[in-house]
C-alpha cells in the first residue's frame, strides 16, 4: 500500500493555545477533500522556527502576534501589500522559497464589502495598532475617506500619517461625521466584555459598524450601535475573511466560506455556554 502523507500548515505566534485558526482551515480541507492538516505551533524563537519551516516543507504558516512585523527579514520574497503595510500573516511556501502575504486587510474590507460599498464613504477608524494599520491601508485602496481616532497621540498621528489622512483623539471622537466605524483596539474583549472605547450617542442610524474583536461575537459596542439602528459586522466575519484568502493562496483553489464559518461560530458558542 501506498502512503501519501498529508501536506502541513499552521499557525505560528506566541500565545497560541486559543486559536481558532486550526479549527477553521481544518474544516475547509476536510470539506475540499484536500489531505492536509493544520496545527498550532507556539515558538519563541522565530528564526528557529521559519527554519524548521524550510527543513520540514511546511507548506503555509498563518502568523500571528507577536510575529507578524518581525517575521518578514526571514523570507524570500514578499508580496508588494505585505510590504506596503509592513506586516505578514500569510507564508506560502513554494518548492523551499517563502513568500509573506497580508490577508488582514483584505479580510476586513471583505467583511465590510457583504454590507456595504466603501468606495467614497466616511469612515473612522478607531485604533492605530497592528490591525488598524492593515485595515487602513485596504480601506483607503477602497476608496474610503479615512480619519483615524486613538488614544494616545504619538501613534495615532504616526498611523494618519501613514495613511495620509486626518488624526483626532479617541476623547473627540464625537466630532467627526461617518459612513462607517472600524474598531480595532482590544477595548470589549472577553473578559472585558462590557467596555467599549466609543460612546453610544457616536452612532447615527444609517451607519456602518465593525468590530475586529471576535470573542464575544458581539461586542457592546456592535450592541450599542445594533440598538441604535446601525448595520454591525462581527470581528468573525473579518477573521473568516482573512483566513478564506490564506485557503486560496495555499490551495489556489476558491475557500469554502461557509464552512470555515460554522466551524469557528460552533467553538465560540460552545466556549460562551461553558463560561
Ligand atoms: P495593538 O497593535 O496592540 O493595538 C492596540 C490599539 O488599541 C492601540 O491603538 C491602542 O491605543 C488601543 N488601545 C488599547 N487599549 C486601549 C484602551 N483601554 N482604550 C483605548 N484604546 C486602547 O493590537 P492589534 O494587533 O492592532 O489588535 C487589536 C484588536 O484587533 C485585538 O482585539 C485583536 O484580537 C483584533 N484583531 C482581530 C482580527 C480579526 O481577524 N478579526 C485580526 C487582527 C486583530 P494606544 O496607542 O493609545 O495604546
Amino acid at each position: 500500500m501506498k502512503i501519501r502523507p498529508a501536506k502541513i500548515y499552521g499557525v505560528l505566534g506566541n500565545p497560541i493555545g486559543h486559536s481558532l485558526s486550526p479549527v477553521m482551515h481544518n474544516a475547509a480541507f476536510k470539506v475540499r477533500g484536500i489531505h492536509s492538516l493544520y496545527g498550532a505551533f507556539e515558538s519563541s524563537d522565530l528564526k528557529g522556527s521559519i527554519r524548521g519551516m524550510r527543513a520540514l516543507g511546511i507548506r503555509g504558516m498563518s502568523v500571528t502576534i507577536p510575529f507578524k512585523t518581525a517575521v518578514m527579514p526571514y523570507l524570500d520574497a514578499l508580496d508588494p501589500l505585505a510590504e506596503q503595510i509592513g506586516a505578514v500573516n500569510t507564508i506560502l511556501n513554494r518548492g523551499g522559497r517563502l513568500t509573506g502575504y497580508n490577508t488582514d486587510g483584505l479580510g476586513a474590507m471583505k467583511a465590510l464589502g457583504d454590507t456595504i460599498n466603501p468606495a467614497g464613504k466616511r469612515c473612522v477608524l478607531v485604533g492605530a495598532g497592528g490591525a488598524a494599520r492593515g485595515i487602513g491601508f485596504m480601506a483607503r485602496e477602497s476608496g474610503m475617506a479615512l480619519v483615524v481616532a486613538n488614544r494616545s497621540v504619538d501613534r495615532g498621528r504616526a498611523l494618519a500619517a501613514f495613511l495620509k489622512c486626518p488624526f483626532i483623539p479617541l476623547d473627540r471622537i464625537r466630532e467627526t461625521e461617518a459612513d462607517v466605524l472600524i474598531q480595532t483596539t482590544p477595548v470589549g474583549m472577553f473578559p472585558h466584555e462590557n467596555a467599549s472605547p466609543v460612546p453610544e450617542d457616536m452612532f447615527q442610524k444609517e451607519m456602518v459598524v465593525m468590530d475586529a474583536i471576535y470573542n464575544p461575537l458581539e461586542t457592546q459596542l456592535l450592541k450599542s450601535a445594533r440598538a441604535r439602528g446601525c448595520a454591525t459586522i462581527s470581528g468573525l466575519e473579518m477573521f473568516i475573511h482573512q483566513g478564506a484568502e490564506q485557503f486560496r493562496l495555499w490551495t489556489g483553489s476558491n475557500p469554502p466560506v461557509d464552512v470555515m464559518r460554522e466551524a469557528v461560530t460552533n467553538v465560540l458558542s460552545k466556549k460562551r455556554v461553558r463560561k
